[in-house]
């Protein structure tokens, strides 16, 4: 039985994380770590987890836990994956990985030495609907692709209008929390890297401290595909949806840039559109399937820690761009 330490005591891994973990035949949560040892309490009873700590070092120095999954602020991930990987855990972060590209790096670099997994946790590679898009794609069924639209402006809920909204220190802003979504989300469903990217950033009322509620922009992979996307926090009636355009024929993913296992597949072509079966599992239990799976040496994460490096840079790229109004080049590893 694989034991897990829990490192923030967050709204994701309350809602998501936390089951998912204990939803496995082969692991179980067995202790949180928290700033404060009142919430680390109240988390642990909430959610019948064993043991309560009030600091990360004490969590890592308990040698029963085999790995750990860090669902702090941004900010965070990279001393905590760091020390992590120090004390032989294996590692499974939330995005966006680091704040910067160097940390991210940095973050790869030392869990190869120390020989430990590390996963980022990008849960939408997991959806049945986006696997299933990637699965047509490769086998041919729109022909080349050529182009990519991500609807992907949600309205954030009243509950997580904390830190994304008003802590640019933190890596609030849409851009880290959603685009790198996107990122990651069409790297997988393409199988290709962004080149270069454009973008441009609006404060509609919800973001403070200059942090954007929402985006739009393009972004060019290396094979010609352009792929536009719309992220925002503050848009509660729009329909989220993942869409390829091929030369043969397109893919329409509908409500499917979510959490839940939701959502539809149809693919269109030769004059007609047929809807795809899609057998949906929970996105959450997904990744920590595979993420065991890997610890026992049998495949890697559903995202990888590069997978984690590489969507960020391309969400870096699009906020320098936003910034700047210039076509950013994103970096490769
Ligand atoms: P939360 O704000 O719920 O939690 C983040 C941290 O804030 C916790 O680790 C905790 O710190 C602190 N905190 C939580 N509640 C309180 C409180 N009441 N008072 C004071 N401090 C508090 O963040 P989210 O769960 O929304 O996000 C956490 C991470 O997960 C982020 O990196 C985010 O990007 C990622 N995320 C990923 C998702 C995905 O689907 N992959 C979805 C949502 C988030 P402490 O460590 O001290 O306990």
């Amino acid at each position: 039985m694989l034991r897990w330490g829990v490192i923030g005591a967050s709204t994701i891994g309350r809602e998501w994380m936390v089951p998912a973990i204990g939803a496995q035949p082969d692991s179980t949560v067995a202790a949180v770590a928290s700033s404060s040892q009142e919430r680390a309490r109240w988390y642990a009873d909430e959610l019948d987890i064993p043991t309560a700590y009030a600091s990360v070092a004490d969590l890592l120095a308990e040698p029963t836990i085999d790995a750990v999954y860090i669902s702090s602020t941004n900010e965070w991930h990279e001393a905590q994956v760091l020390a992590a990987v120090a004390a032989g855990k294996h590692v499974l972060c939330e995005k966006p990985l680091a704040l910067s590209l160097n940390g991210a790096r940095r973050m790869v670099a030392a869990a190869a030495t120390a020989g430990v997994v590390l996963g980022t946790n990008h849960h939408l590679r997991n959806a049945a609907t986006h696997r299933k898009m990637r699965e047509l794609i490769q086998a041919g069924a729109i022909g080349r692709p050529l182009a990519a639209r991500v609807f992907h402006a949600v309205f954030l809920p009243p509950h997580l209008q904390g830190w994304r909204i008003d802590r640019p220190e933190a890596g609030g802003g849409v851009i880290l929390d959603i685009t790198v979504h996107d990122a990651d989300t069409l790297r997988f469903a393409l199988g290709d890297e962004v080149a270069e990217v454009t973008a441009m950033v609006a404060n509609q009322g919800m973001g403070q401290a200059g942090l954007e509620d929402a985006v739009m922009g393009v972004m060019r992979f290396r094979d010609g595909v352009i792929a536009q996307f719309h992220d925002a926090f503050t848009t509660p009636h729009a329909s989220t949806g993942f869409e390829v355009h091929g030369a043969d024929g397109s893919i329409f993913g509908r409500e499917v840039m979510t959490q839940r296992p939701t959502g539809t597949v149809s693919l269109r072509r030769d004059g007609r559109e047929e809807d795809i079966p899609v057998e949906h599992e929970n996105l959450y239990e997904r990744s920590v399937r595979c993420f065991n799976a890997a610890i026992r040496g049998e495949g890697e994460p559903a995202a990888t820690g590069a997978d984690g490096v590489q969507s960020l840079a391309v969400a870096l790229a699009v906020r320098e761009a936003a910034e700047t109004a210039q076509i950013v080049r994103v970096a490769s590893e």
